[in-house]
């Protein structure tokens, strides 16, 4: 068939960007490619594979998920149904992380959370010398990560199994970062679009979505240095009540940002104390 009308009744089905996204993924080729190649044909195998991607898309799965990638910040990460797909909102968070230490500074880093490893890995590339330990609950997770720090040969983050701050007994950190789950419970989006394909223990958290920023506040001042930094991601509704917990906890300098849809995303604070 030729990539031109496949292309056509594929638009038609889950729309033009999705359906080119996933013709050159399956081919291997730039999306350049595309502009003097559209006439050629396509083999029976390709087609049926390119096909049953289709398939797969129209019922509502994460191209992401079908093609096992997706980019963040300057990587390409492989993503899979153990793992949220990275956000492009996501990346304030790394450039909050990254404007408080200069390239060659050496300073410890946890990410809570790491799925795919995408704010550990992106910290890492642009910090050589910083040490960056990233933890998640799901082994499953952690493979990907592990294997995404290894195709970009990232050698300064390690990973840890286990519940946000539990594989880190005793040890303390200029910078902790966490994207963690902030979704309510019972909000309908969850049953909707690409969330209903995504771990479900990555989305919700607790019937007010802060069960598990809550946790990783309270937590946080007995694993930060003196003047070190707390950076969360958290929903556009929450900043207001983020801030109250860096406060309640003892925090300075408390203030939220906002993301490019002039959002709050991110809340942070310092801890200037010793506990
Ligand atoms: N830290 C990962 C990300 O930002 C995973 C976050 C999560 O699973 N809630 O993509």
């Amino acid at each position: 068939m030729q990539i031109a009308e496949l292309l056509r009744t594929a638009a038609a089905q889950i729309g033009r960007e999705d359906a080119e996204h996933l013709l050159l993924h399956l081919l291997g080729k730039p999306r350049s490619w595309l502009f003097a190649h559209d006439n050629e044909m396509l083999d029976k195998p390709l087609v049926e594979t390119f096909q049953a991607w289709l398939t797969r898309r129209a019922v509502g799965e994460p191209v992401a998920y079908i093609t096992g990638e997706r980019g963040f910040w300057t990587l390409n990460l492989n993503v899979s149904p153990a793992t949220l797909i990275p956000r492009p909102e996501t990346e304030l968070l790394v450039e909050l992380a990254l404007a408080r230490w200069p390239r060659e500074a050496a300073f410890s880093v946890a990410d809570l959370g790491t799925g795919s490893g995408a704010i550990a890995l992106a910290v890492a590339s642009e910090r050589p010398a910083a040490h960056i330990i990233a933890t998640d609950a799901s082994a499953a997770a952690l493979q990907v990560a592990r294997d995404n720090a290894q195709n970009h040969a990232i050698g300064n983050v390690e990973f840890r199994h286990g519940h946000w701050y539990a594989p880190l007994a005793g040890e303390r950190f200029d910078l902790i970062l966490s994207n963690p789950p902030y979704i309510e419970e019972g909000d309908a989006h969850l049953a909707q679009g690409d969330l209903r394909f995504e771990p479900r223990t990555a989305l919700a958290s607790g019937m007010d979505g802060l069960h598990d920023l809550r946790h990783i506040v309270a937590l946080a001042p007995a694993h930060l240095k003196a003047g070190g930094w707390l950076l969360l991601e958290h929903g556009w509704q929450q900043g207001a009540a983020v801030r109250a917990l860096l406060d309640a906890a003892g925090f300075s300098e408390v203030c939220s940002v906002r993301d490019l849809e002039n959002r709050e995303r991110v809340s942070l604070g310092r801890w200037q104390r010793k506990q």
